[in-house]
């Protein structure tokens, strides 16, 4: 009977085991990707972004290096100057010859000088002093004036005490002391390795400043190469840029503890005219249902205040409102701190920072999405198996982003599970994904890409497509524009079939995000507009060709009547004098006659006039049916309604309200 019995906790858990689950952490990566209006220019588009200051680096994936604004150059070259030297004072020390010493000098002479100058002191200066100091003798001291005599009569003399009486002798006050105290000039070894240590470490921290940005990119760059090929990476087919951070602090539904989050935007811009956008929100705290819901949508309004540089909100409602009065910079600007009157959502910030990239790029849009990805810790309350047993409903309602406190109708199971480990669990749906950690860790920062690009990847290719519809929905097109769409279509088709992954794990997912999207119906849809557009290309083609026939039959025509000028002169000459009982047509025939030089040219512009009425007759009766349409809808009654509803979220708590209003 232990078969049933288990069967029945596991369908219909007892009131002991209905505990909610709860979750470690929680990292939530919103996409919005967007299509562009406009041509294209992806370099162009880069280097106005780094100088305009938005962007701090640019990887293409091509190069091993990462670009960064123009005006870093000075920088560079500095500090490649700097390093070189340091590795040339180096060498110089350690093989200890006055050629290289020589060496430094010539190429480095800022750092040269002073070091060979050094080395000569201690090397030749220093023992002669030493002699004098040693033997105090005259002879020494002479000896030391007539190879040293600036060092002997700077450094030395002073130092001297001549005892009365003595000539011969001297009384030396530590002479040793006058090299040893002389500041730049004893031991000239021991005070450049102080030189070089500093140097170095200046070097490295001026270094780290600029480096610590760029990684971040070349970090990206590489986990891209490692999950995707093709030739959209050969061909720099797209570029990855780092925006400016910006700072804010946010709220969660169920909790007044304020977190805190530093977004590091990542823009990418495809050569096809899509753009993507990703922004990582993330919490550290134990977390309920509700509040990794709120944090998975897009519209909830949580974040109470925003620091943002300047750059991120130059020409926007929100640059107003930043209070930039601390003065605070941050990598070189003003830093504005924003307190909202009213929660502002994800969302709200995602277009925020997309809207300073199409400000600086001159470019509008047309379609945008935005796609959350969470990694979520699971708390350890059950194990693997028996956590999507027992929390089956969460499940689902975190999947499929459903109400908190609503419930999940029996017949909806959990989607399919698209990871291969038994450790995560990842379910990518429609309008959203959510890698759920078992056991251990979840992975955190650079990992995270691994499965935030696979995903970020499937809506760009999904946009793409979508902007192609679009494009071949409007069916006139010519001749060039209709190639390049079908080499758009076939590249994209191409990669549909993920032809670009490295991995099969990262196909399944793709794959099944595509289904979800619709992905095969779009490509229906494009297949088909093609084709029609490239039957209605050929049949314009062919309706041209016989258009352009009949100019050339008219134009033929006229040469012809031009020609037949001169015969009808002849033929109206001939006209026989009125006779009684003549034909009918011979009346016009001779008032023609008549004009004399005109008469011929009467006669065509005659045939002309003629020809002209049939054509705009027959024009009349093809379009006769032709009517305009009608702007007339009935007649408006003056109350006008307006709708205020609270705006569907999953965390949200008690009954949603609507409210209508008539006003007359
Ligand atoms: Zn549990």
């Amino acid at each position: 009977m232990t078969g049933p019995q288990e069967w029945t906790r596991i369908r219909f858990p007892s009131v002991g085991d209905t505990h909610r689950p709860s979750f470690a952490s929680a990292s939530v990566h919103h996409v919005l990707t967007v299509s562009l209006r406009g041509h294209t220019d992806l370099a162009r588009w880069v280097r106005y972004l780094l100088d305009a200051d938005l962007a701090v680096s640019a990887a293409w994936p091509s190069e091993t290096a990462v670009r960064v604004p123009y005006r870093y150059r000075k920088q560079a070259r500095r500090m490649r100057k700097l390093r070189s030297s340091v590795t040339m004072m180096e060498q110089a020390a350690e093989s200890n010859s006055w050629s290289g010493a020589f060496a430094f000098a010539r190429r480095h002479p800022r750092f040269g000088i002073p070091y060979l100058r050094g080395k000569w002191l201690s090397t030749k200066a220093a023992p002669r002093v030493e002699d004098f100091a040693e033997t105090k003798s005259f002879t020494s001291l002479v000896r030391l004036f007539f190879f040293h005599p600036f060092v002997t009569v700077r450094r030395v003399l002073p130092r001297l005490r001549f005892t009365r009486g003595n000539d011969e002798r001297d009384e030396v006050e530590r002479p040793k002391d006058a090299l040893d105290s002389g500041g730049s000039m004893p031991e000239p070894e021991m005070e450049v390795d102080q030189d070089d240590v500093d140097t170095l470490e200046m070097l490295a921290e001026a270094e780290k400043g600029y480096l610590d940005r760029q990684i971040v990119s070349a970090a990206i760059r590489q986990s891209d190469a490692n999950l995707f090929g093709g030739p959209d990476r050969d061909g720099d087919g797209f570029v990855r840029l780092m925006l400016r951070e910006s700072y804010h602090d946010f709220v969660l539904p169920g909790s007044e503890e304020r977190h805190h989050v530093v977004f590091e935007p990542r823009l990418l811009l495809h050569e096809s005219g899509v753009a993507q956008l990703d922004l990582a929100l993330s919490v550290e705290t134990s977390l309920e249902v509700r509040q990794v819901l709120a944090m998975m949508w897009g519209p909830e309004p949580m974040f109470v205040r925003s620091e943002m540089s300047a750059p991120l909100i130059q020409g926007t409602s929100w640059e107003s409102l930043a209070d930039f009065s601390e003065g605070t910079l941050d990598a070189g600007q003003p830093l504005g701190v924003i307190e909202h009157s009213e929660p502002v959502s994800m969302q709200d910030l995602l277009h925020m920072h997309f809207l300073a990239v199409l400000r600086i790029i001159k470019r509008s849009y047309t379609y945008w999405t935005s796609y959350p990805v969470a990694i979520v810790g699971s708390s350890h309350c059950c194990g693997p198996e028996e956590w999507q047993r027992t929390h089956q409903e969460d499940l689902i309602r975190l999947t499929i982003r459903s109400s908190h406190d609503g419930e999940v109708a029996e017949h909806i199971l959990p989607p399919k599970d698209l990871s291969l480990s038994r450790n995560h669990s990842l379910f990518a749906q429609l309008g959203s994904a959510i890698y759920l950690q078992w056991k251990g860790t979840p992975p955190r920062g650079i990992d995270e890409l691994n499965t935030v690009l696979v995903l970020e990847y499937a809506l760009l290719a999904y946009v793409r497509l979508h902007a192609l519809e679009e494009d071949v929905s409007r069916m006139v097109a010519g001749e060039r524009r209709l190639r390049a769409r079908y080499r758009t279509a076939v590249r994209l088709f191409s990669e549909l079939r993920q032809r670009d992954l490295r991995s099969g794990e990262a196909r399944d997912i793709v794959r099944h995000v595509f289904d979800d999207l619709g992905v095969p119906e779009i490509r229906r849809t494009i297949e088909t507009a093609l084709s029609l557009s490239a039957s209605a290309y050929s049949t314009r083609s062919a309706e041209r060709a016989a258009r352009r026939a009949w100019w050339i039959t008219l134009i033929a025509t006229l040469i012809g009547l031009v020609v037949a000028l001169p015969p009808l002169r002849d033929l109206l000459a001939s006209v026989p004098a009125v006779e009684p009982g003549e034909a009918w047509p011979l009346a016009p025939l001779r008032w023609l006659a008549e004009q004399g030089f005109w008469g011929p040219w009467l006669a065509l512009a005659g045939l002309l006039v003629a020809v002209l009425a049939l054509w705009v007759l027959g024009w009349c009766w093809r379009w006769r049916i032709r009517r305009l349409p009608s702007f007339r809808r009935g007649y408006k009654w003056p109350t006008e309604f307006t709708f205020t509803d609270d705006r569907f979220s999953p965390a949200a708590g008690g009954p949603q309200r609507t409210e209508i209003e008539a006003e007359l």
